[in-house]
């Protein structure tokens, strides 16, 4: 099976985009599947980004991605503007994008309401990220609930495209992946780098402590004698991602019957987490030391994906007449 997915370069990814994307990508992976993974930076750019960061993300990202177990060897990890059959595509594929329906693409009109600056590229964006999926042909793209919609409108464009020229693309399919939601440190439901809730894939010890310690709890338990919830607690729900059934155990013992203080269980959290952690952080540490050997991964991803991309894209010209 054919898979792709992409992720925008937004710094160090966190907790929550772990279980939320990187989990399943690398599920995918280790399954054997047939995996393009690609760093998504022209659809970053349809919000301003400054330049000097945005190429620092870029790196970031590879190399957390690296860090994480994406195995340049079995995946074909690149960067979206090195395999430039992506735009060429999605050009062709604006000229059969139906107005009304893009005009009807619920993400663009939440993010035009907040933001009076959005533009052009905003408005397009489903058609490039269906170009991202059909010029690979995949299969089957995980995605999350909020980007159905999207999906949905790259089936439009294959079948429209299938209809009026020639048989050419596969109707990718929607590979509903289990996504687990990370809550926030401060007890929100969502773990994100706008609200400054997370703990990121590479953090140090330190700043995992400093963060866990003042981490919101069950408002309920003042004191230890308090007894407490773990139903509703952030830190418990950190806990089930984290800790063995044993350490579960302890903590709903000690929370509901007061055996135990919150900091106990959040220090026997920070043990797990750590544990996890450590190891990312000093792959992501080597990794970043140099950065030539990113580049090089992500140069000989760009390679292949360009190799699929430019016979899809080849196969498209002729389809249309472009071949003269
Ligand atoms: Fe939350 Fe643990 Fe405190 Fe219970 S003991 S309220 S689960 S931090």
């Amino acid at each position: 099976m054919r898979v792709f997915s992409g992720i925008q370069p937004t710094g160090i990814p966190h907790l929550g985009n772990y279980f939320g994307t990187l989990i399943n990508w690398l599920k995918l992976q280790n399954e054997g599947h047939e995996c393009f993974y690609s760093i998504v930076n022209q659809h970053a750019i349809t919000v301003p980004q400054e330049p000097k960061l945005l190429s620092q993300n870029i790196i970031q990202m590879a190399a957390t991605l690296l860090a994480v177990g994406i195995d340049p060897q079995k995946s074909t990890l690149f960067v979206q503007s090195d395999v430039p059959a992506h735009i060429q595509l999605a050009w062709i594929l604006s000229c059969l994008a139906p107005m009304g329906q893009m005009e009807r693409m619920i993400q663009y009109k939440e993010k035009a309401k907040s933001d009076n600056t959005a533009n052009l590229g905003l408005f397009s964006y489903p058609v490039l990220q269906a170009a991202d999926i059909l010029i690979y042909k995949a299969d089957t793209v995980p995605v999350g609930i909020d980007q159905a919609q999207h999906l949905e409108l790259t089936r439009i464009l294959a079948k429209k495209f299938n209809n009026q020229f020639k048989e050419l693309f596969k109707e990718p399919q929607t590979l509903h992946t289990q996504t687990t939601k990370v809550v926030g440190l401060d007890g929100t439901a969502k773990m994100s780098k706008s609200k400054n809730n997370y703990i990121s894939l590479v953090e140090d010890e330190d700043t995992i402590w400093k963060k866990l310690s003042v981490a919101a709890t069950d408002p309920a338990r003042i004191k230890k004698s308090d007894p407490g919830n773990p139903e509703i607690c952030n830190i418990y729900s950190l806990h089930q991602l984290f800790s063995n059934q044993k350490d579960l155990d302890w903590v709903v013992d000690g929370c509901i019957n007061a055996k135990i203080g919150c900091i106990d269980c959040k220090k026997q959290l920070f043990k797990n987490i750590t544990d996890f952690l450590n190891p990312i952080r000093e792959r992501y540490e080597a990794l970043i030391q140099k950065p030539n050997e990113v580049r090089s991964a992500l140069e000989n991803g760009a390679k292949k994906a360009n190799k699929v991309a430019s016979t899809t894209l080849q196969e498209v010209y002729e389809s249309i007449g472009f071949k003269y």
